[in-house]
């Protein structure tokens, strides 16, 4: 029996009666254990563990595990399984680049040279043609569409054709079929969110850059006018028929705002029916956040993200900050996942749409499953990298973004912002439990 790496300790109570927060990453579970029990942990005192009454909880949560296998080899494992699964098909879809949106932190700007933005019949054919193909010979169980863009509802009518017509190949083969999209909400009516849900769409996330006032500076048509409005109506009135997810933009130019832009939030009917999350603003054409701009680094969002969500939580908003262990951080790194762009030039990477160098072939009967599976994301592991393996929060962090780790100057991971927060996210959990 061994006393696992992954386990957290927070001090809750420094009087007579000492108890601490215990926490393990890999399970994701926690309790309160009394002071004996803690050092006894710490100090891996076996003696004591083996005997304690708690011992069959602490080997439930994970706390404790007995077995020849080290944790970090099981986790090893279980990456490489979960990476090269063979049961989803994973695609991202992008039928446009264009958008009805002037984001200045968009990849607009890379792929305002891409020729003809929407996808045409032909690409659309072939990919049908190559999930047909993928389905019948690899056997796939599920398949997941996100689409994405550009704006796609721009695209209404060729996508809703194209989910029916990949709805019927996944009904001819048995298998099951998800669809989500992220989407800038402009263009979002009840009539297409119940067109959507009917089409098997379980999850629209749509964008907010905080408050009117920083939005609509931000979140503009071409011809400058403010978004927010028309957005916040559209919620309302299709989170009725739809799952509606909010991501929140956070960066140095917007976090003023965010007090109001709560407060807004938590008048608004429909704050039951939307779930509402934060994330640290990216500039996609920098492959990530870079110094010189407005984007918080990782450690600095840690710090900022939990004094939102604790503001959030005040206003009644349906808000989740509790990190979970993901095996793989990302599709972009796992086998069977792509991205096809409207040009059907295919990436692994949502954020390297339109970035040839990026490119790993283009979507047609010729493109491989070697192709798609055998190249430097599929090669990419943080167990790699001696810092992620002796990392305590590796099982939430995952290694972080590939692309990250690409762009980076030393070719390294880079961490989220768990590795700076694990403690103030604990305490926070455990006062909202
Ligand atoms: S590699 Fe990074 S940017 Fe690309 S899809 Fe994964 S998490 Fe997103
Ligand atoms: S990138 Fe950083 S936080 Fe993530 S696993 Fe590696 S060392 Fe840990």
């Amino acid at each position: 029996m061994r006393v696992s790496s992954y386990n957290e300790y927070l001090l809750l109570n420094d009087s007579d009666e000492e108890s601490y927060l215990i926490y393990n990453s890999l399970s994701n579970g926690f309790g309160e254990i009394h002071k004996g029990l803690y050092n006894a942990l710490i100090q891996k005192d076996m003696d004591y563990l083996e005997h304690c009454a708690e011992k069959e909880q602490l080997l439930q949560g994970q706390f404790l595990y007995v077995g020849p296998i080290k944790e970090l080899d099981q986790m090893e494992e279980q990456f490489k399984i979960v990476r090269h699964q063979n049961e989803t098909l994973n695609l991202t879809i992008l039928p446009t680049f264009s958008c009805n949106f002037r984001c200045s932190y968009c990849f607009e700007n890379l792929t305002s040279k891409s020729g003809k933005r929407a996808f045409s019949q032909k690409i659309q054919n072939e990919i049908l043609t190559y999930i047909e193909k993928s389905v019948e010979e690899l056997h796939f169980k599920r398949i997941i569409v996100n689409w994405t863009g550009g704006e796609p509802l721009l695209e209404f009518k060729n996508i809703t054709s194209l989910m029916e017509r990949i709805n019927f190949i996944a009904n001819k083969n048995k298998i099951s079929i998800d669809h989500f999209m992220v989407s800038n909400g402009y263009l979002l009516t009840s009539d297409r969110a119940k067109k959507l849900k009917e089409l098997g769409v379980k999850r629209i996330q749509i964008t907010i850059d905080g408050s009117k006032k920083s939005h609509d500076q931000r979140r503009i048509l071409a011809n400058k006018e403010g978004t927010f409005d028309k957005i916040i109506e559209n919620i309302n009135k299709s989170c009725e028929f739809i799952h509606i997810t909010i991501r929140t933009n956070v960066d140095l130019d917007n976090i003023h705002f965010m007090n109001e832009y709560i407060e807004y939030m938590g008048r608004q009917l429909f704050k039951d029916k939307v779930s509402i999350y934060f994330s640290a603003t990216t500039e996609y054409s920098a492959g990530g956040c870079v110094s010189n701009s407005s984007c918080y680094a990782n450690k600095d969002f840690s710090k900022v993200i939990i004094k939102l969500y604790e503001c959030a939580l005040e206003k009644g908003l349906n808000i989740s900050y509790y990190p979970q262990y993901e095996p793989v951080a990302c599709a972009a790194i796992a086998a069977n996942s792509m991205v096809i762009q409207p040009d059907g030039g295919i990436q692994k990477c949502w954020n390297t749409v339109g970035n040839k160098n990026y490119l790993i072939g283009h979507i047609s009967e010729n493109f491989s499953i070697e192709q798609l599976n055998s190249n430097k994301w599929i090669d990419y592991s943080p167990y790699k990298f001696e810092k992620c393996r002796g990392c305590n929060v590796l099982p939430l962090c995952g290694g972080g973004c590939a692309q990250q780790a690409f762009e980076s100057e030393e070719k390294q991971p880079v961490c989220r912002e768990f590795k700076y927060n694990l403690e103030e996210m604990l305490a926070f959990n455990f006062r909202h439990q």
